[in-house]
């Protein structure tokens, strides 16, 4: 007989209904909603799409924001539903403005959607929604926000914004799960996605199986056994924030960024790739590489002088020129800030870019990281 270890991941019982929609109220909570919140099964990409298919109907007119990759990928569903897409881009180096929003508003009045990114983890900008949201609100058309990147690292004001479909992941600021996800809905959304005869039913992509199997029935038997440890991972995540303090983990966020970029613009040689610090978003930094070198390089000089930091090249086509330095979750960390600035210099100088001695770029750091939290 072989004896039977007592793993952590197994022999949970069940997770039950009451437990379940406690855990969609903390996620409610966090998202400052009041709204029906949905723990959606699957990564964050599920209830995204699950909101354009539920909304979108051949005849809308979606306005499209594109500040980043996953705007580009919003598009291809918006299409794919029948909609005629008008799209807003705004370049990587920046955000989009409520006036670019208003004026295609204006251009194209039979705009009934909006699909806007908050932050960009991928490229490090973040967009002024409560400005935006104002002016989408005016027009009268529904508005989609990808909060995933946003959450627990700067102020998300679902329903003060008026957001009608609020798409969060745990995975980033929240420093949780990336298996679950969660999307809140306003009255105005239910009832545009219960009048769309195109809305998914009887799939796992239906907002609306949801909330009839489990919102309209008292949230009180789950439709399907769930991502149990996902979901408790969730709770812990929520859990662990509160505790803390939201307006900390916040202020923790804003103080990376503000840091990483104080620090980067005395080193020399890389430069913050979001121009404006207004635009950059609290959850990570993206930086250009110097000219003639390649960013993959830089990362993985880098990562051999401290493997610990969290250093990456940027996907698809901006591989060979942006450096992402993910300071989210508990990696939005003084330490960790400092830590990362002082492997980019090893790895600069061991590609022999000239670079400044770190000490100098580490104390602005370290000062742009005090004036945030003194704040
Ligand atoms: C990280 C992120 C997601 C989730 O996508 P993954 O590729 O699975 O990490 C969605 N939207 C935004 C804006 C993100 O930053």
């Amino acid at each position: 007989m072989t004896a039977h270890i007592a793993p952590d991941l197994l022999d949970f019982p069940p997770l039950e209904a009451g437990h379940f929609a406690r855990i969609e109220d903390k996620v409610a909570a966090l998202m400052r909603t009041r709204r029906t919140v949905v723990a959606m099964q699957g990564e964050a990409l599920l209830p995204l799409e699950a909101a354009i298919r539920s909304a979108v109907r051949p005849g809308s007119t979606a306005l499209n924001v594109v500040t980043g990759p996953y705007g580009e990928t919003f598009g291809g569903w918006l299409r794919s539903c029948g909609a005629d897409v008008v799209t807003v881009a705004a370049p990587f180096t920046g955000a989009v403005s409520a006036e670019q929003i208003a004026d295609a508003l204006r251009a194209h009045p039979a705009i009934d959607f909006v699909s806007l990114v908050h932050a960009e983890a991928a490229t490090g900008n973040t967009n002024p929604v409560a400005d935006i949201a104002a002016v989408v609100r005016e027009h009268g058309a529904l508005l989609m926000l990808d909060a995933v990147a946003s959450v627990a690292a700067e102020p998300l004001l679902t329903d003060e914004w008026g957001v009608d479909l609020c798409v969060i992941g745990g995975q980033k600021a929240m420093a949780g799960p990336a298996g679950v996800s969660a999307v809140s809905v306003s009255e105005r959304a239910w009832e545009r996605i219960a009048a769309n005869p195109q809305a998914p039913r009887r799939s796992y992509l239906s907002l609306l199986d949801w909330k009839e199997r489990w919102v309209d029935a008292g949230r009180s038997a789950l439709p399907h056994a769930p991502a149990q440890l996902e979901m408790l991972a969730l709770e812990q995540a929520v859990d662990r924030i509160q505790e803390e303090g939201l307006d900390s983990v916040v202020a923790r966020h804003r103080a990376a960024s503000a840091a990483t970029r104080a620090g980067v613009r005395l080193l020399g040689a890389l430069a913050p790739y979001v121009v404006r610090d207004e635009d950059a978003a609290p959850a990570a930094t993206t930086l250009r590489a110097p000219q003639d070198r390649d960013a993959r390089d830089v990362v993985a000089a880098a990562l051999a002088a401290d493997a610990s930091v969290p250093l990456q090249a940027a996907g698809g086509a901006l591989a060979t020129e942006m450096i992402r330095v993910n300071h989210y979750g508990l990696d939005a960390d003084r330490e960790v800030v400092l830590a990362t600035l002082e492997a980019l210099a090893a790895g600069l100088r061991a590609l022999e870019v000239p670079v400044a001695e770190p000490d100098e770029a580490l104390a602005a750091a370290g000062k742009a990281w005090d004036a945030v939290a003194a704040a």
